[in-house]
């Protein structure tokens, strides 16, 4: 989509440390990482995020989880990670193209939200 900062990243016009590519899904270094292993899988077609998936989109949601665990492994987190989708406003999503954030590293990620 003109305009979009992850689907830019996907087609190579902007830079970004790559982890993984395959027909359906690129991943890539977070620019700010937030814990060791902090890596970020988008489908390379863009989506906005899940609030506008549609049954046609299974296999692409399907491999953004399937290839978590390779990517967390060989990132330095060997013995469990974290997956995050933040969606829309209620989310926090500050990129609007659908992206699956990967954290690890060798201590535990810590609590997954806070109680407010
Ligand atoms: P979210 O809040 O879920 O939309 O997360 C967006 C993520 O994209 C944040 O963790 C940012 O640090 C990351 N990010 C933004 N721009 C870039 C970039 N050019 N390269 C890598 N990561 C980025
Ligand atoms: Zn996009």
């Amino acid at each position: 989509m003109d305009g979009c900062l992850f689907c830019k990243i996907a087609a190579g016009e902007i830079p970004s440390k790559k982890a993984y590519e395959d027909d359906l899904v690129y991943a890539f270094h977070d620019i700010h990482p937030l814990r060791p292993t902090h890596v970020l899988v988008i489908p390379k077609r863009h989506i906005a995020s899940l609030a506008q998936v549609s049954a046609a989109d299974e296999p692409v949601l399907g491999r953004l989880l399937a290839v978590a665990q390779k990517l967390a492994a060989e990132n330095g987190s060997t013995d469990g990670f974290r997956c995050i989708v933040n969606t829309g406003r209620i989310g926090g999503q500050e990129v609007p193209h659908l992206h699956l954030h990967i954290l690890g590293g060798p201590a535990p990620v810590g609590p997954m939200v806070e109680k407010i």
